[in-house]
Parts: C-alpha cells; sequence; structure tokens
C-alpha cells in the first residue's frame, strides 16, 4: 500500500505536498518522498520513516518549484531500502520522468526479466520502475502517447502521478483498484490517494480519475484521455473496511459511513449478548458505533490508545510479556470488570494481536468477550497492493471459525457475511474486488509470486 500525492501550478507545490503527504500518512509508514521540478530541472528529498521526520523547513524549502509528486510508502518485510524509496526519478533523452506508484503489478516479474534480456538496466527492485522503463522505450514524440504506450503493457493495479518534463500526469488502472482523486486549489490542480489530503490544504474535490483514464495537467488545464476504459471495475473493498481513512471519499463515496453500515449489518447478523459494545480502536472504532446503534447496545470505548507510538521505541530493560501490544491499547478496568463485552474488529488477519488484545482483556476482569469482525474471514493473499501474508499465515485460510475463536480466545466469534458486506456498500457490489474474500482474481495473479510481487507497495 502506499500514498500518492501531486500539484501543478502552486508556487508552495513542495509545502502542499508535504501536507498531503501528511494527511496520507496512514498509507505509508515506512519512507516519504518529494520531487518537484521547475523550468526544466528537478529537484528530490526522501528519506525512511514519517513525512514529519523525513522533511523540516530546510528542506522543503530547498525544494523550489511549481509542480510536485510526493510518496508514502507502506511497511514491507525485506524490501526497505533507501533506493527503493519513491517518487523514482530518471534524467533521459525525453527529459525528466518522475513516477509515484500505489498497486501492485501483476505481470512485472516477466516484463522486467523480457527486459533485462534486452539489456535493460534496473536501479532498484520496484515493479514501478518498470513503468519508466516502458516510457523511456516509446517511441512517439509525444509525452501524452508515450504514457499510453507504456500503461498498455501493464497488469494489475496502479494509481500513478507522473511527472513528465514539468507536466503532471495522473492515471489508474482500467479495474481502478486504487483511489485517485482530482482537486483544485486556486488556479492549481491536485492529484490525491484520498480526499482527506485535498482537506487539509483547502483544495476543492472536482472528481475521481477514473478507471483506466490518464490526466495531463499542464498550462492547458486537464485534458483526459480514456484509452483503457470501459472494462470491469475491480475497487478494492479493503479501502472501505480497513485502509483509507474514515474522513475520505474514496470510490466517490465516504468511508465513515460505510463502516458504519458494516457494523449495522453485523449486528443485525450476528446479535450477541453483551453490556457494552467495544471497537479494537482505531479501525474498529465506526462499525463499533453502527453495531451499538443497531443493537441498542450502549458503547463504551474500553481499550484506550496511546498515539504516540512511532515504528520504535526503547525496550524495557526488564521483559515485559506483550510489550508492544499493550503499549499501543491499554483496557480499562474500570470499565471491565465482570462484563460481558462485545468487541468489535474491523478484519483479523494472523489473529495474532486480538489473541494478546484479549488476555488483557480478560486480565482486566472481563468476564465474557464476543468478537464481532466487520468483514467476511480473509481467506485469500492479494496481489494488488494491500501487503498481506501468504495464504499460510492467513489464519482463516488454514483454521474453521470454531478454531479462531478457541486459538484468540473468545466466548464468541461471528464474521459479516460477504453478502452483507456487499449490501453495506455505497457503490453497486459487481464494481469491487473481493479476491481476498473469495478468490476470484479479477486479473490473473502471477504464477510466481514472491517474483511477482518484486516491490509490496
Ligand atoms: P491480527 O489479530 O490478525 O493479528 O490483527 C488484526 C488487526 O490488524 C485488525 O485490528 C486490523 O485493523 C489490522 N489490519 C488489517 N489489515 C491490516 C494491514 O494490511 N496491515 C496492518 N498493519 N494491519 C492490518
Ligand atoms: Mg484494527
Amino acid at each position: 500500500m502506499c500514498g500518492i500525492f501531486g500539484i501543478y501550478g502552486h508556487k508552495d507545490a513542495a509545502r502542499l505536498t508535504y501536507l498531503g503527504l501528511y494527511a496520507l500518512q496512514h498509507r505509508g509508514e515506512e519512507s516519504a518522498g518529494i520531487v518537484v521540478s521547475s523550468e526544466k530541472k528537478i529537484m528530490s528529498h526522501k528519506g525512511m520513516g514519517l513525512v514529519g521526520d523525513v522533511f523540516d523547513e530546510k528542506s522543503i524549502k530547498s525544494l523550489r518549484g511549481d509542480v510536485a509528486i510526493g510518496h508514502v510508502r507502506y511497511s514491507t518485510t525485506g524490501s526497505s531500502i533507501s533506493k527503493n524509496i519513491q517518487p523514482f526519478s530518471v534524467n533521459h533523452s525525453k527529459g525528466h520522468i518522475a513516477i509515484a506508484h500505489n498497486g501492485n503489478l501483476t505481470n512485472a516479474f516477466k516484463l522486467r526479466h523480457d527486459m533485462e534480456g534486452r539489456g535493460s538496466i534496473f536501479q532498484t527492485t520496484m515493479d514501478s520502475e518498470t513503468i519508466v522503463h516502458l516510457l523511456a522505450k516509446s517511441q512517439s514524440p509525444d509525452h501524452r502517447q508515450n504514457l499510453v504506450d507504456a500503461l498498455s503493457g501493464l497488469e494489475g493495479a496502479y494509481s500513478l502521478v507522473l511527472m513528465l518534463n514539468g507536466y503532471l500526469a495522473g492515471a489508474r488502472d482500467p479495474g481502478g483498484w486504487r483511489p485517485l482523486c482530482i482537486g483544485k486549489l486556486d488556479d492549481a490542480y491536485v492529484l490525491a490517494s484520498e480526499t482527506c489530503a485535498l482537506d487539509l490544504i483547502n483544495a476543492e474535490y472536482i472528481r475521481e480519475v477514473e478507471p483506466g483514464e490518464i490526466v495531463f495537467i499542464s498550462k492547458k488545464g486537464i485534458e483526459s484521455q480514456k484509452p483503457f476504459s470501459g472494462k470491469k471495475h475491480s475497487f478494492c473493498i479493503f479501502e472501505y473496511i480497513y485502509f483509507a481513512r474514515p474522513d475520505s471519499n474514496i470510490f466517490g463515496q465516504n468511508v465513515y459511513l460505510t463502516r458504519k453500515r458494516l457494523g449495522k449489518q453485523l449486528a443485525k447478523e450476528f446479535p450477541a449478548k453483551g453490556d457494552f459494545v467495544m471497537p479494537v480502536p482505531d479501525s474498529g472504532n465506526y462499525a463499533a458505533l453502527g453495531f451499538s446503534e443497531e443493537s441498542g447496545i450502549p458503547y463504551e470505548a474500553a481499550l484506550i490508545r496511546n498515539h504516540y507510538v512511532g515504528r520504535t521505541f526503547i525496550q524495557p530493560s526488564q521483559f515485559i510479556r506483550d510489550f508492544r501490544v499493550r503499549v499501543k491499547l491499554n483496557p480499562i478496568k474500570d470499565v471491565l470488570r465482570n462484563k460481558r463485552t462485545v468487541i468489535i474488529e474491523d478484519s483479523i488477519v494472523r489473529g495474532t494481536t486480538s489473541r494478546v488484545r484479549v488476555k488483557t482483556l480478560r486480565e482486566a476482569g472481563a468476564k465474557e468477550v464476543h468478537m464481532r469482525v466487520s468483514c467476511p474471514p480473509l481467506r485469500f493473499p492479494c496481489f494488488y497492493g494491500i501487503d498481506f501474508p501468504t495464504k499460510k499465515e492467513l489464519i482463516a485460510s488454514n483454521h474453521s471459525i470454531k478454531w479462531i475463536k478457541d486459538f484468540i480466545g473468545l466466548d464468541s466469534l461471528e464474521y459479516l457475511s460477504k453478502e452483507g458486506m456487499l449490501k453495506s456498500m455505497p457503490i453497486p457490489k459487481e464494481e469491487f474486488c473481493t479476491a481476498c474474500f473469495d478468490g476470484n482474481y479479477p486479473a490473473k495473479p502471477c504464477g510466481r509470486m514472491s517474483k511477482c510481487i518484486l516491490e509490496k507497495k
């Protein structure tokens, strides 16, 4: 997963991109980068870590130019090396190219293998670099046609922002897995993964970049081409369930309200007897609100989040059991003691965090713990950009719900049905990719997964 942002035609392009990335931080905490362009010169600043750590006043001031793109990258294992930090940029006979990518190309391995066979030299292990090679290979003198040519060879998921010789471009794959929207700030145009980034900089929401559409932004305004549209949509349903920020609108509709409806539907399908409903903060907050509203069971926030937990902290000198989970969420004993609690989770991936979490609730005195999950069991890996583990690690892929209930240590466990999930969505069910729940992959995953996912976004 990743967050992407781009702006054209603003004297504070880098600063606004910094703010946009700040709003998109939840989409990637591993690294951050900004590339700016002014009069055919490009400058960049990138680093490992959070946006606030990578940039300071000095680095922002040094990035002068009125076009910028930026990227935040999701934490993945094994590949957190600095040469992979995006945006990725190159100098080429056609000019400067910089790219920021959210998604995962399913044919990246094959494309790269073919190109390397013909002498191409790759600088990174990112699938996104493949796009730059394809751009450079296009024979057309028109940079717009270069982009159409490059994208026509791609399979899988991509939402992109690009800087091509001082122009800004945005593109979405024909299925539209990952979101991308267009905004306007005075005379400047903005592209962002989610609308929360537009809100922060006071930009007005214009519309989504449509699946299969390419937008070119220049002094002339927005030019649109739809060389790949008209295919079946495959919006990532997990964006609504977990990934996107609740204050964002993605795929044209609000995330918070959708999560609340998921919770209401869950209460209809699987009522629970409890003294109160509580969320696993923060991702379970909104489904828990919906569950409480629908069931009439009061809402309590019996787990309190420490908002200052960074990616690293000084470990306690003496071994404290489950420290990593405890430092983030602390149960309130006076609320939980001798109570039957209904706890709402947005999703269970490996089940390991939930297990420790439930143990701490019991230690805090909870008499019964009933868990309700606001999506169906996650059984299949994602090839389109969500950093799920392999099938082996997905607990629901290998075990029954009864087994998972016992493993986590619950009195009862129920998952929302697939039909119920689809019914709660703000757009028609045919528009979604639900492969992680049902294994129906809209684009053929490449046979060699470890190679296919050269780099997980
Ligand atoms: P588990 O109990 O499976 O170990 O963890 C479940 C928790 O992980 C849920 O609260 C859910 O919000 C969160 N989660 C779901 N998907 C992802 C993901 O892709 N990345 C991360 N870091 N957490 C996730
Ligand atoms: Mg969660």
